[in-house]
């Protein structure tokens, strides 16, 4: 069967939902082909504050708002005895004090359904395996429910996530430049769940330099729970739920709280998720969400990527087919590559001790800790942030002041 549409979007997740819903806003005829059914699991549960203003924008904050997921206040990190709660109401870029805590499968159903209603196509079971690219159009190939399915479109935005279509039919993947780490997680029941604020807020435990944990709770009572870093290897003669308890009990906090919750479902380990592409576009394609780059989940910046990227690219889409000059190169590519960077150092410095340096500092100034709240609130294109804009240097160095200064206590105190 062959069918024909204006945009052709490759997975339902939120790049390529966001996408279709702005396209379609424009006036565009847009389908959208996903290869599972909905409701699917994925990984990827906490949205950052900059989430709230691209799905205001695209007309989607009110519907999702009636799935009543958690909300999402702030982010505290914990380390032994040590904490820093990082309050989004207290930044310093005036942007979203709040979003949600999700459970992808019923926030990324919600929102495709959402998408949907407004008179997007969205075919399920519908598997993307061939992509031709013509003058005039591209013609996508695809198994949908056994059946094989052509359609020809003017432009192909590939928002497959993990399923990197584009990148792999086009050779596009490239190395990522940090190292392969692992994953392990699970969803717990949470019956010892705090009764404070800490109870809904997101927290991220240190184990050691090279792992930390999340707690990511649910409006459900159910949590996330998942470890990530370098991981013990898993003891083969133990169920996976046998060696996540085992991780739990290393740790006084998780232990505490978990040691007793019941698996939700069996935990899942992945390992070597970064990636990287060596082009983000090219003639009649764009690449969006976790099909370009994905970095690590320790400040949750994923969906907050794939929808910034998924809104933009749609725009300039839509500018192209209408005829305007679109310089991809610098009002996609280098934006999106600008956020990236700067979330890149925040990767970098968490894993060789800069940000817990600065984070389990015992006086850390409240104005500077309001320009870091805003670059964990997902502001990473503030440019008037020096802690965006210098995002190289200014971890590194309040990290050496605060250093400095405890070495300087250390002396003074007899
Ligand atoms: P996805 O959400 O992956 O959607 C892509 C869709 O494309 C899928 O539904 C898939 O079925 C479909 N697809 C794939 N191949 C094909 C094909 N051939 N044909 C048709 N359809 C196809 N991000 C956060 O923001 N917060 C977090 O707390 C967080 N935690 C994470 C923890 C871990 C361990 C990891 C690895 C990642 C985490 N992320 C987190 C990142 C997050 O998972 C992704 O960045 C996000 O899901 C990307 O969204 P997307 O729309 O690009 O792709």
């Amino acid at each position: 069967m062959t069918t024909k549409t204006d945009i052709l979007i490759i997975g339902a997740g939120p790049s390529g939902s966001v996408a279709a819903a702005i396209l379609n806003k424009k006036g565009y005829q847009v389908t959208v082909v996903e290869k599972m059914t909905f409701p699917r699991f994925v990984i990827g549960e906490s949205l950052l504050p900059r989430c709230m203003d691209i799905l205001r924008d695209a007309d989607l904050v009110e519907a999702l708002d009636e799935g009543g997921f958690q909300k999402k206040y702030g982010a505290k990190f914990i380390s032994g005895d040590k904490e820093c709660d990082f309050d989004f109401s207290e930044q310093f870029t005036k942007g979203s004090t709040w979003t949600w805590q999700v459970m992808r499968a019923d926030f990324d159903k919600l929102l495709a359904d959402t998408v949907a209603s407004r008179g997007v196509e969205f075919n399920y079971e519908t598997t993307v395996n061939d992509v031709q690219f013509h003058a005039d159009k591209v013609i996508t190939s695809a198994v949908s429910k056994g059946q094989d399915l052509q359609i020809e479109s003017k432009y192909v935005i590939d928002g497959s996530g993990y399923g990197r279509v584009l990148p792999r039919l086009l050779k596009l993947d490239a190395p990522s430049n940090l190292p392969a780490r692992s994953a392990f997680f699970t969803h717990m029941s949470d019956k010892k769940r705090p009764n404070n604020i800490d109870g809904n807020r997101i927290q991220i435990v240190v184990l050691n330099q090279k792992l930390w944990a999340w707690i990511i709770p649910f409006s459900n009572g159910n949590t996330s729970v998942g470890f990530v870093g370098d991981l013990p290897d898993t003891d083969p003669n133990q169920s996976l739920e046998e060696n996540f308890l085992t991780l739990i009990q290393t740790e006084e906090y998780l232990n505490d709280r978990f040691n007793d919750a019941n698996f939700i479902f069996e935990p899942k380990q992945i390992t070597g998720y970064s990636s990287s592409v060596s082009k983000f576009y090219g003639d009649r394609f764009v690449l969006t969400g976790n099909s370009t780059e994905f970095l690590d989940p320790v400040f949750s910046s994923g969906v907050t990527f794939a929808l910034e990227s998924g809104s933009r690219a749609a725009y300039l889409v839509a500018d192209e087919l209408a005829g305007k000059d679109v310089n991809w190169e610098k009002e996609y590519v280098d934006y999106i590559q600008s956020g990236v960077d700067v979330f890149r150092s925040y990767v970098n410095g968490w894993y060789d001790g800069t940000l817990p340096t600065i984070f389990f500092s015992p006086n850390i100034n409240q104005g500077l800790k309001e320009r870091i709240c805003s670059v964990l609130a997902g502001y990473v294109w503030d440019q008037s942030n020096p802690y965006v804009k210098k995002h190289e240097s200014a971890i590194g160095v309040l990290a050496k002041v605060i250093r400095i200064q405890k070495k300087a206590a250390k002396k003074i105190t007899p």
